[in-house]
């Protein structure tokens, strides 16, 4: 372990875990900083996937044999063990999905639907990911609804007066909210938001995209109606998502997709449904992508989701002791005085730009000397004008470092000597 030269001593640094990581043995080069977009796999994960698919594989719930009994059991423990993980209302209300973009567009097309109507106000932030945008603007646009996005504010989460006036002033019915920034990191007030919102009458939908990989979640103390989430940022496989909602938000609403296993009854003149979660998941789900995100799951918990938040927080902090103030970068969001004051929590994402340089072309010159970032809107592009100067139409794009738990001091190191290469470069 190196040791941080920043001034929080009580931020430790988790031991290296590269190890149980076979891309880092793959790619020893490599100092992969683009876990926002998506993780690097354990080999207990992908041993799951690979013993699954080698010796246990059968379709499940319907089998009438000991295999796919064994499957169906293994897949529902997954739901069990996610709805204790992320402390949800009752496994009944933890619907599995494709990512948390499917997750969203089905609370719109089932809840959204049926609770919308012509006047009505979804309140979103300027912080919003699109996949918390169009989908209801999708709705929005179905039912004479209409988005409203809170702004964003001074440290980088969104500004809690003005959503707050936006409550008083206005017919809100859902609030949509990002509990992390995928641009820049910073964690929204969400318990804080959500019971203004209930005190409003609005339910509160919170996307987890980014808060469920890096942070304790619980989403009964949040006090959340639905929380999404997606397997594949927080170690698992690509293809699952999670929609946890109160149960009693989705009971008796229409289905969202027709067809097998969501069903009670059929005839040729109409169907009637299954019960939670049944109803909510239409079709052969990604089973061995479910089992594999048990098996993340059970990694994060052995590592403890507190002690990688800590981490990815000394490795931010570190990250900005050695960036802020070289010549020629822009970093945004949250910077290590406010950080250190408390004033607002951050997780490791590190949006910047270089003067003089299109993101792109930083990333290019980044991946040159071995360093994976992203670059561009980041999905975010009315947090992209939010960002840019008053008048100036926004900013094209960012470049983007994201930390997680197998990223290490050196990593940090790799980056800002990397930088200042291309601070000197375009400079
Ligand atoms: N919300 C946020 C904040 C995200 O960062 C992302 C993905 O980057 C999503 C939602 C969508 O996730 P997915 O593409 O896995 O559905």
């Amino acid at each position: 372990m190196t040791d941080l030269a920043v001034s929080s001593p009580s931020l430790a640094l988790l031991p290296d875990l590269r190890a149980d990581f076979p891309f880092f043995q793959v790619h020893p080069d490599l100092t992969f900083l683009d876990s926002a977009a998506s993780t690097q796999k354990p080999q207990a994960v992908i041993d799951a996937l690979t013993d699954f698919y080698t010796g246990e594989y059968a379709n499940i719930h319907r089998g009438a044999y000991r295999l796919s009994a064994l499957a169906t059991d293994r897949f529902e423990r997954v739901r069990e063990q996610s709805a204790r993980f992320f402390g949800a209302p009752a496994a009944e209300g933890v619907i599995f999905t494709r990512n948390a973009t499917e997750s969203i567009n089905l609370v719109a097309q089932t809840w959204g639907r049926a609770h919308l109507g012509a006047g009505d106000v979804i309140l979103v932030t300027e912080l919003e990911h699109h996949a918390n945008l169009v989908p209801w603007q999708l709705l929005a646009h179905s039912c004479g609804a209409r988005v409203v996005a809170a702004r964003l504010g001074e440290g980088g989460t969104v500004d809690l007066e003005d959503y707050a006036a936006k409550l008083r002033s206005l017919p809100v019915r859902l609030v949509a909210a990002g509990h992390v920034s995928n641009v820049l990191g910073t964690v929204n007030p969400v318990r804080h938001m959500t019971e203004l919102a209930h005190e409003h009458g609005a339910a509160v939908l919170l996307d987890g995209a980014q808060a469920a990989p890096h942070l304790q979640v619980n989403v009964q103390e949040l006090g959340a109606d639905f929380y999404v989430l997606s397997s594949h940022k927080m170690l698992g496989p690509g293809g699952v998502g999670l929609l946890i909602a109160r149960p009693e938000r989705l009971r008796g609403l229409p289905p969202y997709q027709g067809g097998g296993g969501m069903i009670d009854e059929v005839t040729v003149d109409g169907s009637t449904y299954a019960p939670l979660p049944g109803r909510y998941e239409a079709g052969t789900p990604a089973i061995a992508e479910v089992i594999g995100f048990g098996a993340a799951l059970d990694y994060l918990g052995g590592v403890g989701p507190e002690r990688v938040a800590e981490h990815e927080q000394a490795l931010l902090r570190l990250a900005l002791s050695e960036l802020e103030g070289m010549p020629g970068l822009t970093l945004y969001g949250a910077g290590l005085a406010t950080l250190e004051r408390g004033e607002t929590e951050r997780c490791g994402v590190l949006p910047f730009n270089v003067r003089g340089a299109h993101p792109h072309d930083v990333a290019g010159f980044l991946d040159e000397e071995g360093v994976c970032v992203r670059a561009g809107h980041h999905c975010a592009q009315p947090l992209m004008r939010a960002l840019g100067a008053p008048g100036a139409g926004g900013l094209a794009g960012t470049v983007r470092a994201s930390f997680y738990l197998y990223n290490t001091p050196d990593d940090v190191h790799t980056l800002v000597r990397a930088l200042r290469g291309v601070s000197e470069f375009f400079g």
